[in-house]
């Protein structure tokens, strides 16, 4: 009896000193972890970021946001509280922030979203108060957010996110950004590389309501990044920019950054006065013996199919909808998993006719077909994937919905489908039958203007980006 209880007893001691050390090392974690937020006036300004005009002229208006807030809320128009950034790892998302705030003059605080993911109970929604409060002392200021998410991933079904903790975070978050005041002249900006994951909540209005694309460099934004990190790291002027700008398709300005560093290493170990387009080209191949050998020729042979997929694309457009604006056509891959895309916009609202919708199904199967006549029937590739689902359910609807096909004019085929019971292969052949047809007609039409075609991939091949102004003298 007497040995158990002694046991007892240094048991429950055991165990109540175990949770008061517990208590302290979780203080001593929160203290510690405060101090990884921090401010800097950064000193960065646009100026340090190359290409992405786009997105620099968007955020020139959050600078004036941030500098004169009086200006704004005298017309009470509604200051934005939060920009997302989004693309692909390593194209300057950060670096964008941190020029926004030294262009606007004001503190940088910085977090990043992983730091949530493993910390105690309450920490993280903690972390937040804190890091706004201090943003709120120093009065106006840039707040980012790195990795947002890894706290704002969308919510399973409705409901279930995984952990609470994430929940909580976030939740502090979204109360901090609608508790400061529109006039406040605080941003608080995020990155993120996975758009598509993120919780709706975060992209309502008064939240992250503008959200700015931060792309892969083009070739002409390659030439400025690359003119940008020559000029602050010493090379010869004799360097010929076009050749590395074509070799680095496909790199993000990180890689870029990196590229010309590993050469100024060249340079330093071979004991040069200056980097030499020799010591890039060496390094290029190290960077690349690092990931993929193949990579330079994979990456221009993938540019010059995609080149002609999307001028097949664009030239289609053109031709059969004249009046449809083409205001983009690009071989850089986008963030949401395109390699290239057309971005055309039709004239106001125009009605969706027979026409129009065959029109449609023509100009997706188009870079398809020009894979198909300038590399052969061998030689097609997986990029015309997404098109044929887009096609696939146009056409179906064609048919079965819109009662547009002669065969079955006027009938919904799926109710009478379940109205007879009956299996709907007669719609299967109709699809089959309508997106054959119109194949033929645009393999005809791209036959009929191969040189056109080819002008416009020739273009995307040369400068990647084309806009509607250079289509249109080619069409
Ligand atoms: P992200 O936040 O999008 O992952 P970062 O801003 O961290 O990318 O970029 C990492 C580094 O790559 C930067 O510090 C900079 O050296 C270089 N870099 C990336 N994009 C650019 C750019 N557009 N102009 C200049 N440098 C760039
Ligand atoms: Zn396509």
């Amino acid at each position: 009896m007497e040995t158990y209880q002694v046991l007892a007893v240094i048991g429950v001691l055991i165990f109540i000193a175990f949770i008061f050390r517990n208590k302290k090392s979780t203080q001593k974690e929160i203290n510690n972890l405060n101090e990884i937020e921090y401010a800097s006036s950064s000193g960065m300004k646009f100026d340090d970021v190359a290409g992405n005009y786009e997105a620099k002229e968007k955020l020139q208006e959050i600078v004036d946001f941030i500098k004169y807030p009086e200006k704004y809320s005298r017309f009470n128009a509604r200051m934005p509280k939060g920009v997302l950034l989004y693309g692909a790892p390593g194209t300057g998302k950060t670096l964008m922030a941190k020029a926004l705030a030294g262009e606007a003059g004001v503190p940088f605080y910085a977090v990043s979203g992983s730091d949530f993911v493993q910390v105690y109970a309450g920490l993280g929604a903690g972390r937040i108060r804190n890091l706004f409060k201090k943003a709120r002392k120093s009065g106006k200021s840039v707040v980012f957010i790195d990795e947002i998410d890894a706290i704002g991933k969308k919510r399973m079904n409705g409901n279930m996110r995984g952990s609470d903790e994430g929940d909580r975070t976030l939740n502090a978050l979204l109360t901090e950004m609608s508790g400061f005041a529109d006039d406040s002249g605080t941003v608080v900006v995020a990155a993120t590389n996975r758009i598509d994951t993120l919780d709706s909540a975060l992209l309502r209005p008064g939240r992250f309501d503008r959200q700015i694309e931060i792309m892969l460099p083009d070739r002409n934004a390659r030439k400025d990044i690359l003119e940008l990190y020559l000029c602050k790291k010493k090379a010869k002027s004799a360097i010929d920019l076009d050749d590395i700008a074509d070799m680095t398709v496909y790199f993000s300005g990180a890689m870029i950054e990196n590229l010309i560093n590993e050469a100024a290493l060249r340079a330093i170990r071979e004991d040069s006065d200056e980097i030499s387009e020799e010591h890039i080209k060496k390094a290029y191949l190290e960077v690349l013996a690092g990931t993929e050998k193949k990579n330079r020729v994979e990456n221009s042979r993938q540019k010059t199919v995609t080149s002609y997929h999307e001028a097949g694309h664009a030239f289609v457009s053109k031709h059969l909808m004249p009046d449809n604006k083409v205001v983009r056509v690009s071989v850089i891959p986008t963030s949401k998993g395109a390699g290239g895309y057309t971005l055309s916009t039709p004239i106001g609202d125009e009605v969706i006719t027979k026409q129009r919708i065959k029109n449609q199904l023509a100009v997706l199967m188009a870079g398809r077909v020009a894979e198909e006549i300038f590399f052969g029937r061998d030689n097609i590739t997986i990029g015309a994937q997404n098109d044929i689902e887009k096609a696939t359910s146009l056409a179906v609807d064609y048919i079965a919905k819109y009662g547009m096909d002669d065969d079955s004019a006027f009938v919904n085929m799926g109710v009478l489908a379940e109205k007879l019971n009956i299996s709907l292969v007669s719609v299967e052949r109709s699809v089959k039958k309508l997106a054959a047809e119109i194949y033929d007609e645009v393999v005809d039409i791209i036959e009929n203007n191969k040189g056109k075609v080819e002008k416009i991939a020739n273009l995307l091949i040369e400068k990647e980006v084309i806009n509607e102004e250079e289509l249109n003298e080619i069409v």
